[in-house]
Parts: C-alpha cells; sequence; structure tokens
C-alpha cells in the first residue's frame, strides 16, 4: 500500500504530491524504516563450550577451540539504560525493532522482508480441550516464507552479506531452504540448497521461484550437510547450517523478546517448542538472559519443553538418559521434516536449557501429530505444520507427568504454515 503511494507519484509533481510524499514519510519512518537508536552489533563472539572469545568482525563458523557454535556478545551492561523497554514502542513491527542487541552493524544492511512481530494468539477453545488454563500458540507461519526460519537466515544473510559473502549454501529438509532463498534472493546473493528427494514438494518450488539453486539428494539431511561442506571447500561457499555460523541463533532469539514484549514484559510458565536443530530453544534461553541484563525482565523462566518425533528423538533419549550430549538418533523417520534431525550441533545447549529450566524433553507420533493438526485447526483457525501441532500433541502427555499443572499458562510454537505440507 505504503510503496503503491510513493510509486504512483511522478517525481517533482508539485505541492501536491509533495504533501502526499510527506504523508507516505511519516508512514514509512513509523512503520518500516530501521528503528532509531543505537547501531547494532556484536561485541565480540564466544565459544559456547570453552568461553573463548573471537572477534565478531570477521567471518566464522564453529569455534576455532571446540568445533562447538559461537555465541555474539553484546555490551549489555553499556546498552543498560540507554535502550529501554518502553524506547520500543514507536519501532518498526519486525525483529529489527531490538536492532541494538542484533550482529548487524549497520542498518544498510538489514535485509527486511517483513520478518518477526508474529502475532501471540490466546486460543481459548483450545486451552480448554487441553485441560489447563491459559494456551497461546505463537503463530510463526505468518512470517515470509511461512515458518520461523525466516528470522534465523534473515539475520545470517544480513550479517553475511555485510562481512562480504556473495554465495551462500544450506542443507534442508524443510522451510530452511525457501527462508534461504527469499533472503539470499533479497540481498542479491547466489543460494546453493542441497535437499533430501523428499522433502516437501511445496517447499522445493517455492525455493526454485525464489532463485535457488537446488540439489537433490537420495538421503538425510547428514549426506546433504556433506554436500555442503564440499561445494564450501570446493567453491567458497559460506556454510549457513544451523549453529555452524553464529547469526541464525541472533534471529531466532527474537522470538524470546518477542514472547517477553507481547505479554507485557512477563513470561508464561511453560513453552512448549518443537525441536529438530533447536535454534529457536536456545536463542529464546540466550534471550532471556540478555533482557535481564538490560533490566527488562526479573529472574524467572518459564520450563522450557523440548518436542521431537518419535522417529527421530535424540534430544528426548539423551534427556531420560542424563547425558550431555545427545548420541545422533539411527533410521530418522517423521512426516515432519523440521524434525528429521538426526544429530543437533547444539546438542548440548539445548539439553542445558531444559535442565536450568526444570523443563522436560519428549516424542509424540506422527500419528498424533496428524491428529493435533486437526484438533488445532478447528479449535483455534490455525492451519499448523506438523511441527506445531506436536508442540499439542504433547501437552497430554506434559500433564500427565506434571510438567504442565492445569493452573498454569503455556506457550505453543507453530514454527510454520501447513500449507507447505499438502501433497
Ligand atoms: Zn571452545
Amino acid at each position: 500500500m505504503i510503496r503503491e503511494m510513493i510509486d504512483d507519484s511522478p517525481p517533482h509533481s508539485g505541492a501536491r504530491r509533495t504533501q502526499r510524499q510527506a504523508w507516505s514519510d511519516s508512514l514509512i519512518d513509523s512503520e518500516i524504516s530501521p528503528p532509531s537508536g543505537l547501531p547494532g552489533g556484536a561485541s565480540h563472539l564466544e565459544c559456547t563450550l570453552c568461553g573463548a572469545e573471537y572477534t565478531s568482525e570477521r567471518l566464522r563458523g564453529l569455534s576455532d577451540c571446540c568445533s562447538r557454535p559461537l555465541y555474539a556478545r553484546y555490551d549489555l551492561a553499556g546498552l543498560r539504560g540507554k535502550v529501554s523497554r518502553e524506547s520500543l514502542r514507536s519501532r518498526s513491527s519486525d525483529l529489527w525493532r531490538y536492532a541494538e542487541l542484533l550482529p548487524v552493524r549497520d542498518p544498510e544492511n538489514a535485509i527486511r522482508l517483513g520478518e518477526g512481530w508474529t502475532p501471540n494468539i490466546d486460543t481459548p477453545r483450545l486451552a480448554s480441550r487441553l485441560g489447563v488454563r491459559r494456551v497461546w500458540v505463537k503463530d510463526e507461519g505468518q512470517n515470509p516464507t511461512a515458518s520461523f526460519k525466516a528470522r534465523g537466515l534473515c539475520l545470517a544473510v544480513s550479517r553475511a552479506r555485510e562481512l562480504g559473502v556473495t554465495e551462500v549454501a544450506l542443507p534442508s529438509a524443510g522451510n530452511a531452504g525457501s527462508a534461504t532463498a527469499a533472503y539470499a534472493a533479497a540481498a542479491g546473493l547466489k543460494a546453493h540448497l542441497v535437499m533430501p528427494v523428499d522433502t516437501p514438494p511445496a517447499i522445493i518450488q517455492e525455493a526454485r521461484a525464489l532463485g535457488a539453486d537446488i540439489e537433490l539428494i537420495d538421503g538425510l539431511i547428514n549426506a546433504c550437510a556433506a554436500r555442503v561442506a564440499e561445494g564450501a571447500r570446493r567453491f567458497g561457499w559460506f556454510d549457513l547450517s544451523t549453529l555452524k555460523e553464529p547469526y541464525r541463533v541472533e534471529g531466532k532469539k527474537t522470538m524470546g523478546y518477542e514472547v517477553a514484549e507481547q505479554l507485557g514484559w512477563r513470561l508464561p510458565d511453560v513453552i512448549v517448542y518443537p525441536t529438530g536443530g533447536g535454534t529457536g530453544l536456545v536463542g529464546m534461553w540466550k534471550a532471556f538472559d540478555e533482557m535481564q541484563a538490560l533490566g527488562w525482565i526479573g529472574p524467572h523462566r518459564p520450563r522450557m519443553v523440548s518436542v521431537q518425533a518419535a522417529g527421530c528423538a535424540p534430544i528426548v533419549r539423551a534427556w531420560e538418559q542424563g547425558t550431555d550430549f545427545a548420541e545422533p538418533w539411527q533410521d530418522a523417520h517423521t512426516y515432519a521434516s523440521g524434525l528429521r534431525v538426526p544429530g543437533a550441533v547444539g546438542d548440548f545447549l539445548i539439553l542445558r536449557a531444559i535442565r536450568e529450566s526444570h523443563g522436560a524433553a519428549v516424542a509424540v507420533s506422527d500419528a498424533a501429530m496428524e491428529r493435533w493438526t486437526g484438533e488445532l485447526g478447528r479449535l483455534t483457525g490455525i492451519f499448523a505444520a506438523p511441527e506445531g501441532a506436536a508442540t499439542a500433541a504433547a501437552v497430554p502427555l506434559l500433564l500427565e507427568r506434571g510438567v504442565i499443572r492445569p493452573d498454569d499458562e503455556v506457550l505453543l510454537f507453530n514454527t510454520g504454515s501447513g500449507l507447505k505440507y499438502v501433497r
């Protein structure tokens, strides 16, 4: 709408145009321009396993010391008092409203397709069906490319371009592929995607339409990852795999900021999150600490629950066995392609967040996901991805085990639209 108004106006067409232009400019200022305030940018990167520090101003993958994920750290003490909760109110309705807590230094390098600030939907009929006092569904299907993957890839691609990357690559069995294609297209970068042949056809078609170079492989995500690693070595592609570069998690963490802000700066009792690579869960956990350091929230934390598919549940098994790391899952199978991740590089971070929060990890069957896609749809009006339906399917199990109590306020994540899975 705003764009059309600007395009309609021929340049230098007199006073009427000036008036319209001024109005457009004011709309732009309040709605789609980068938020005013401090520029973004991390102070440094830190190894998540041993704490070793690295400069954030050059391209990095995993840490040199431990080959584990790197986290971006910020001068939170310096930002405290300079960025207040109140100052966010007039900002853009996308994840860039938290610009000071994001790694992109120059607002000019922020690629913007309308990512983030998804609705947190109160669902009383679902709550009543589940036997819980209150249930919200954070509907991530309303992101660009219809999934939460937009958040992480938006930040990873923006920052990669800022650091000089021209070709990005990703192994993906689901929505991360089309999100990469979209942000690479918007940024003018080449995207190489390696996907299993049984990736949902809608996702493959979407990524193709968004200009990505796509290779289909008769194998699991691990085989695709090996192919991307080879391309990175041979052709210099920058590998955007989950947590193998430091910035996807920075995009995902904005879900945590949004949950707090949308609930009036409090957090729910329980967050139920479908876990493949687990970036969103660990990202939110990171966001809670950052917000506390900024003085935006107190020490209360939700119990974090990781939901996986019964046919691929490495985190659930590790949590039940009490180990710090998760053994890769053999013969992974589930139609929820986003949950078909046999081994997550951030396994110890996921397990740590679950334990520190007194949460849990549970597995649900594909049949339960299918059943709950229907229940959720009929009771909320949201056509959820199977991964999102898995969170609702997990609630009865969590009530049985006492992880959720009937008087709790529970937040479920629908990570994407069900439309992508229609065959
Ligand atoms: Zn280390």
